[in-house]
This record gives C-alpha cells, structure tokens and sequence, in this order.
C-alpha cells in the first residue's frame, strides 16, 4: 500500500496554501472518519493516508518539504536555490527531481539545523553544486561519522551568518544549547518565517528522555528565540505553528523542571518521580502519553546530575 500512494504522491506532490479552507475541512472529517471507525486515533489516521514525500508553498519563494515525520523548508532566488535539512538519501534524491520542476538554478547551499542524521543524511545528492553549512560545533561530530551519504560542512560559523542570494537575505542564527550543542535556526527576515528544528516542538512534549540535551540552556535559547522577529515557525517535525508557540514551549520546559526538582530535593527515586509528576496542563499536547514519563527521567537524571556536581 505505501508504494502505490509514493506513486501518486510523487506525480503530485505540490501544494499550496491557497486551495479553498473548505476542502481542507472536508479531508480533515473524512480523516477523522476514518480513524474512527477503524478504531485508530485521527493522527494516526491522517499519517497513515498521507503521501511520504509533499512540498507545500509557504510563501511565494519558500517551501516546505516533508518527507514522511520529517520536514525542512528551501527557499528558490533568481541566483540557486537554498536547501535546509535533506532528512535522507531517498528524500533528498526526491527533492533535488522536485525542485528541477520549480526552477533551473542549481541548489547552491545545504544547511544543516544540527548534526542528527536523521535530519542531515542525503546532502550528497546536492554535492555537485552545493555549499554545505552548519554550526561550527556540528563539524566534528559528522566528521567522526564518516558518512559519505553526509557531506562534511565547508562552511561553518558560531553566532550569526547571512546569506545572501538572488536579492534573499537568509540568516544562520545560534541561541546556545538546547535539544544539541549545535541547534541553528534559520531566519526569513522577509517572510517573518523561523525554522526551528527538534528543539520548539509545536504543542507537543520533548522527544523521549531528552537525548543529547541541555535543558537549563534550553529554556534560556528559547527566551533568545522568542526576542527573534518573525511570526510563523516551521519545525522539522509536525505541523507548523507560530511564535508563540516558543514560549508555550520554554513554560513546559520551566514547569518539568520546576515539578521534577520538588521530587529530587525530597530525594524520590527516579521511579517514584515518574509515578508522582504529572502536568496536567499539557495532557492535550501530542505525544504526551507516550513521552512524559521519559521526559521526566531526562530531566531527573540532569538535575540530580547537576546535584552531585554542586556540593
Ligand atoms: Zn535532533
């Protein structure tokens, strides 16, 4: 069944946001429908009929590209075109075929938003024209990773690069640590658009028990976020949402940390503090259920780590 709806989702993979809100509604109750009478959630409904590989217009040169839970956005100009995260082989082998249909400028920069590489495999595919970017402290984690599927970045940087291309301004920016040690977010200054990946996930809780990440320096990279001019923030996974949603974000971050340092001052066990915390107040978040307990250990684990080194 996924081969066929690739097929069809491969000739047709464009798609904007002007398509009238009506039809929009419609799909979204027939998904719901459909969910419901095969017992599964709407999500889960949704993500079982939709195409593996979609671009959607953002703007009128910005565009964002999903490859099965992952997403990017790239941005064309009169001088080549601008590719963030290239998720994998199969993906970006899709996109570079794609982007031909848009344009005749050669993808001339690939920017990695951090050194995962479920976000970054696949960039050789755009080797033969394109620079590749990252922050300065991704470099040597994917040079230890010897993929050749990964080009190494020529081009790095560690608090702020512009690029300018065919009249667009695009701006690398670096708000300390968070979900990684090498986290950028892109700027649109021009669309007010701000891509963000992994770490300002939109009303949905932080991946698992927070792998890889420095959550005080997190909550103080979103308040750098949230100083950022621009309205709608694209992330690498699920549905796009808007500024606000940063702060929403470092609140939950404040309120885990605030509600998992009560139980490691009482001394609770880590298993005792899985039990007792619980936000009720982001019950409704995606993917609460499944990930809050292990964001809870995350943060158990940091805090009493933190502990030990402060006698
Ligand atoms: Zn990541």
């Amino acid at each position: 069944m996924a081969s066929g709806d690739r097929t069809v989702s491969r000739s047709c993979a464009i798609k904007t946001e002007t398509r009238p809100r009506g039809h929009l509604a419609l799909w979204g109750l027939l998904l719901l429908l459909a969910g419901w009478l095969s017992g599964q959630s709407s999500e889960a409904a949704a993500q079982s009929s939709r195409p593996d590989d979609e671009i959607t217009k953002l703007a009128d040169d910005v565009y964002l590209f999903r490859h099965r839970f992952h997403q990017s956005i790239f941005i064309t100009t009169p001088k080549g075109v601008i590719v963030t995260d290239p998720i994998s082989l199969e993906a970006a082998t899709w996109l570079k075929g794609e982007i031909k249909k848009l344009t005749d400028q050669p993808v001339r920069y690939v920017v990695y938003s951090h050194d995962h590489n479920d976000h970054i495999t696949g960039g050789s595919v755009f080797a033969d024209t394109a620079v590749f970017v990252s922050h300065a402290a991704a470099r040597p984690k994917i040079l230890e990773e010897a993929d050749a599927k990964i080009p190494v970045p020529d081009l790095t940087f560690t608090d702020r690069l512009f690029i300018d291309l065919g009249g667009k301004r695009v701006e690398l920016i670096y708000t300390g640590r968070n979900h990684s040690d090498n986290s950028l977010v892109v700027l649109l200054p021009q669309n007010k658009l701000l891509f963000a990946v992994d770490f300002i996930p939109i009303e949905t809780v932080a991946y698992r028990a927070l792998p890889d990440g420095y959550p005080d320096d997190w909550i103080e990279s979103l308040k750098k976020v949230e100083q950022l001019d621009f309205e709608t923030l694209v992330p690498g996974h699920g549905k796009v949402g808007k500024k606000e949603h940063a702060r929403l974000f470092r609140g939950y971050l404040e309120d885990l940390r605030a509600a998992v340092q009560e139980q490691v001052q009482k001394g609770a066990s880590l298993e005792e503090a899985k039990k007792t915390v619980r936000l009720p107040k982001y019950e409704q978040w995606q993917r609460y259920a499944e990930w809050f307990p292990e964001n809870v250990e995350g943060m158990y684990r940091y805090l009493s780590e933190r502990r030990k080194g402060q006698p």
